[in-house]
């Protein structure tokens, strides 16, 4: 793993059970899609008043034209629609909690080259 983030604290109002939920899902998946001693960069960054949290791997990526649908429920991709996932609810319940939050996912990956997602939430957020 490789922490990039801000040496100041960052303070952002959220649930943290639940972005910790969110933070599982997508450090799960990249550890599980990607090859034993390959590279995984945490990123966090702030720009005003939002902060932005990025994973990215080196692992198998997901093929374009499915790239879609992922945040869909029950959806695994073609290469890892074998069963060694697990259900194809993270990315769709996650996705759920950041919007939530007020907040936006997104992501972008290159098959056979890694994968990156990653989420933006205001640091402040009404009820
Ligand atoms: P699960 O991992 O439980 O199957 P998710 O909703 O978290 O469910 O992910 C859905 C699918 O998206 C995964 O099964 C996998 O096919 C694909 N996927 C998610 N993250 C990655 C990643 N980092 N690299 C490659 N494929 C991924």
């Amino acid at each position: 793993f490789q922490f990039n983030a801000p040496t100041n604290p960052i303070l952002v109002h959220c649930d943290s059970e639940q972005i910790n939920q969110v933070i599982r899902n997508l450090l799960g998946n990249a550890l599980k899609f990607s090859p034993d001693m390959s590279k995984i960069i945490v990123e966090i960054t702030h720009r005003e008043e939002h902060v932005n949290v990025v994973i990215a791997d080196q692992g198998i990526g997901i093929p374009e034209d499915e790239l879609t649908s992922i945040f869909s429920k029950f959806v695994q991709s073609s290469v890892t629609n074998n069963g060694a996932g697990g259900t194809g609810l993270g990315l769709a319940i996650s996705k759920r909690i950041v919007e939530a939050m007020g907040g936006e996912m997104f992501f972008d990956s290159t098959l056979g080259v890694g994968s990156r997602f990653g989420f933006t939430i205001p640091m402040e957020h009404g009820e």
